[in-house]
């Protein structure tokens, strides 16, 4: 039974969300509060957290941005739930390391779709790591990317990256010399099924150069390929 943390501060809607997640057969533990929510995501690490934006104290956004520091936390996956349909919003939230973002009010079969759907993506990615094992650390040039601990390195040195982060690096890594449209990378390393905002992935391969590329040199790594997208560099 997969167990996810509810945190939302109006009572309503968090009745009627954890009423539709448990008449599924999930686990729901929920608090009212941000800073209480980052704890108990901490202690409990739950299958999938949902997070409101607007929180009493500390906000959903500064959550997500703290989940995503904390090593035992920053792969749980986080849907943000938002009273505003403001772009900024979803960009920020996606940008602090958001998998999906749901607009209130939203109806409570798509809320549970879109967990459904973000819980099959995590086991699915669980699967892919651990069917191979000799895969799982990819060795291109100096960088080193090792799957199962998540950790990437240049020249022995370990680099901090978020979790969005990280999949992407992998995933254009692992198909290097191939050039993909920031849709596509959306739709790949998101889920979109249906992609809407491209500057995400500018905003992510900005931090993963910003973060690799003083070591490398830059464009050592990542292209940009000049009106399609991106691409890893295949001789890198
Ligand atoms: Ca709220």
């Amino acid at each position: 039974m997969s167990k996810i943390l509810l945190v939302e501060d109006e009572k309503n809607i968090l009745e009627l969300v954890r009423f539709n997640l448990e008449r599924e057969g999930f686990e729901v533990i929920s608090t009212p509060d941000g800073a209480c929510g980052l704890e108990v995501a901490r202690e409990e690490l739950p299958d999938l957290i949902i997070l409101d934006v607007m929180l009493p104290g500390m906000n959903g956004l500064e959550v997500c941005r703290e989940l995503q520091q904390d090593s035992s936390t920053r792969f749980i996956p986080v849907i943000i739930l938002s009273a505003r349909a403001e772009e900024l919003d979803r960009v920020l939230g996606l940008e602090m390391g958001a998998d999906d973002y749901i607009v209130k009010p939203f109806s409570p079969r798509e809320l549970v779709a879109r967990v459904r759907a973000r819980l099959r993506r995590s086991v699915r990615v669980e699967n892919q790591g651990g069917e191979k094992l000799t895969d799982k650390i990819l060795e291109i040039g100096r960088l080193v990317i090792d799957e199962e601990k998540h950790a990437v390195y240049i020249n022995g040195v370990k680099k901090d990256l978020t979790q969005k982060e990280f999949e992407l690096l992998c995933y254009l890594a692992r198909r290097r010399g191939k050039v993909f449209t920031r849709e596509q990378l959306l739709e790949e390393v998101w889920g979109y099924d249906n992609p809407v905002d491209s500057r995400t992935i500018d905003v992510h391969i900005r931090h993963i150069r910003q973060k690799l590329e003083p070591e490398t040199g830059a464009g050592e790594l990542i292209e940009t390929v000049r009106g399609v997208g991106y691409r890893f560099k295949e001789d890198s």
